[in-house]
């Protein structure tokens, strides 16, 4: 999913006198009035003054993963508690960010663990899941790295992790068919070296979209 762009070396129209006084403390904003005159657009024009600041507050939401020590969500929510049996978590929403180009994908996110003894919080594995979308992301890393946070602070028997997410960086440069679906997987541990444990875990996740 390699990116294109061949913008000549044009300087943008206008300069720190163009900007926006609220933008004088925001130097992305600033950067994002400097874009739109790349593009072509007139920064000035009514319907764009705003732009630059929205667009710089969404984007510091959208990676605001990169705050966030997901060591210290896991760590506190951690339980003893007599349990071995898998637990599985369905249909987590996400929404994240492609590193390559800056363009959202989002879909479900779903975990499995087969605990020792301990278990976490539901919600804070949704948290977890939060902390990696809202970075800079590609699906395969998030998915491992969801899988391994969990590893290393639940010490279970094993994790399982699947996302199923559709990719605006393809669907809207026609890359793939508009509806295709990418699945990312990571085994560890009894899921990765038992295939009953894996087809159990396959199984009740059921309905999934694309076969694997
Ligand atoms: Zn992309």
């Amino acid at each position: 999913m390699s990116g294109s762009g061949d913008k000549s070396g044009t300087s943008p129209k206008g300069g720190k006198d163009d900007m926006n006084k609220n933008d004088k403390n925001d130097r992305a904003a600033a950067l994002i009035r400097e874009l739109l005159a790349e593009l072509g657009e007139d920064p000035k024009r009514e319907g764009l003054l705003s732009t630059p600041r929205r667009v710089s507050e969404a984007l510091r939401y959208f990676t605001q993963g990169y705050g966030v020590n997901v060591d210290e969500i896991v760590a506190e929510a951690i339980f003893e508690e007599k349990q071995e049996e898998m637990v599985l978590l369905k249909d987590i929403d996400f929404y994240s960010l492609c590193e390559h180009h800056l363009v959202p994908f989002f879909g479900k996110c779903h975990i499995a663990y087969i605990p020792d003894n301990r278990i976490i919080g539901l919600s804070k594995l949704a948290r977890v899941v939060d902390v990696f979308a809202r970075r800079l992301q590609v699906q395969e890393r998030m998915t491992r790295e969801i899988a391994q946070a969990i590893d290393h602070h639940l010490k279970p028997h094993g994790v399982a992790v699947v996302i199923e997410a559709q990719h605006l960086c393809m669907m809207m440069r026609g890359v793939e068919k508009q509806n295709s679906l990418a699945t990312t997987s990571t085994m560890l541990g009894e899921f990765k070296e038992n295939a009953a444990t894996r087809m159990e875990f396959l199984s009740l996740l059921g309905g999934l979209r694309k076969a694997y």
